[in-house]
């Protein structure tokens, strides 16, 4: 293997992020092969006894087993870490397992952990059912509202675990204020950015210690494979996070790592036409539907503060009709867009959150996080707007809007 300049931080760091993204992480084989090689292996031949000793013992480098260290893995984690603009980074096999890993690494019993309420279904079962069952208290609060962050910190409280926009009520928290309030107490800051991508916001350049994500979504961009990441600095993925990683076994696959990685490369290109043609949808259906709920509108009431932290606001985007059976009968009359729950497709997906990715809560949970039951969630793919308007403003019609 030959490590290229892009495995070099000090040349990759001068590099732009759409290079970042094409190159970041790029290691050769022999054969110099122009594309990264997928290297399915789950383990290693040494040539000597001597030398496998001095890799186990941490005093030659070299892989030693893919739960460990694996190339085609190792690429793809340099490649996000670049983009990040994190000191490190590491993957997993899908978003919920960075998500769990990320949390139970740093956290012990009698911690206490603070996390805004809107966030993706699974993750706020993290919060309200898996991590009291092991002694750590967690509170949930309106994360748009920075004196809620502050009032609900305590003595014990290790982490702050947010998303910002937020699935499916595109709440936004401000980053900076949220980040500089958890430095100045010593506490960790955990920003999910699925929705974003280090594309359209950077929470590490706002003061965010550690960014997770959910890798099967914008960021593989094509609804092939899940995987998820976690970037932080070289000491807290070193230290903390690694030694949980490699003995609980939460790794990516090589195959499902190569399929990112070349999804990266036209993440740039994918979140820009992205974020515009979700923009011109909801701008398409405002005036026909009760709620719109888009950053990148003057109408979200925190607009001016998504345009000070994201890039643009990415492709996805939610409105509410009247109640649950209008809902339905919009999803029911789409002839274009599909009916999926997933988002970051380069295809077009609707869903109905509280029957779907938050059909597992109560009701008055549901109710209480702002997820309505006439809200739609839009995932806005690459295919031509007008076709996507065209299609939207006949289901809306035929659902009496
Ligand atoms: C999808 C999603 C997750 C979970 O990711 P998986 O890859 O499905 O496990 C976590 N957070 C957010 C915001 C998501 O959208």
């Amino acid at each position: 293997m030959k490590k290229t300049t892009g495995m070099d931080r000090s040349i990759t760091a001068n590099w732009r992020p759409q290079t970042r993204a094409v190159r970041a992480g790029t290691w050769r084989s022999d054969h110099g092969e122009t594309s990264e090689a997928l290297f399915l292996t789950s383990g290693y031949t040494y040539d000597d006894a001597a030398t496998v000793a001095a890799r186990f013992a941490g005093e030659a480098e070299g892989m030693t087993y893919s739960r460990l260290q694996n190339p085609t893995v190792a690429m793809l984690e340099e490649r996000i870490a670049a983009l990040e603009g994190a000191e490190a980074c590491r993957v997993q096999t899908t978003g919920m397992a960075a998500m769990t890993t990320a949390l139970l690494c740093q956290l012990s019993q009698g911690d206490h952990v603070v996390a805004g309420r809107a966030a993706f279904g699974s993750c706020r079962w993290l919060v309200d059912n898996l991590l009291p069952r092991f002694g750590i208290e967690t509170t949930v609060i309106d994360a748009r509202d920075n004196a809620a962050w502050e009032a609900a910190v305590r003595p014990n409280t290790k982490v702050f675990f947010f998303e910002t926009p937020a699935n499916p009520t595109m709440d936004i928290v401000d980053l900076e204020a949220v980040c500089a309030l958890a430095r100045s107490k010593g506490i960790r800051t955990v920003v999910d950015n699925a929705f974003a991508t280090p594309m359209l916001q950077r929470p590490m350049d706002f003061g965010a210690d550690v960014v997770a994500y959910s890798a099967t979504k914008l960021m593989e961009g094509q609804g092939r494979v899940l995987a998820g990441a976690v970037c932080g600095s070289a000491e807290f993925i070193n230290d903390v996070l690694l030694p949980f990683q490699r003995n609980t076994g939460p790794n990516l696959s090589p195959f499902n790592a190569w399929v990112v990685l070349k999804g990266l490369e036209t993440l740039d290109l994918r979140a820009q036409r992205q974020s515009e043609n979700a923009l011109k949808l909801a701008r398409a259906i405002e005036s026909r539907v009760p709620v719109m709920l888009h950053p990148g509108l003057p109408s979200h009431p925190q607009h001016d503060l998504a345009q000070r932290q994201m890039k643009a606001t990415g492709p996805i985007f939610s409105f509410i009709v009247n109640g649950r059976e209008q809902a339905h009968a919009l999803l029911d009359g789409l002839q274009l867009i599909d009916l999926s729950n997933n988002i970051g497709d380069s295809k077009s997906l609707m869903c109905h959150p509280a029957s779907t990715t938050h059909a597992n809560m109560a009701p008055e949970a549901r109710a209480e996080m702002g997820v309505d039951e006439g809200m739609l969630r839009i995932n806005v793919g690459l295919e031509d707007p007008d076709d996507l308007i065209e299609d939207l403003d006949q289901a809306l019609t035929k659902a009496g809007l």
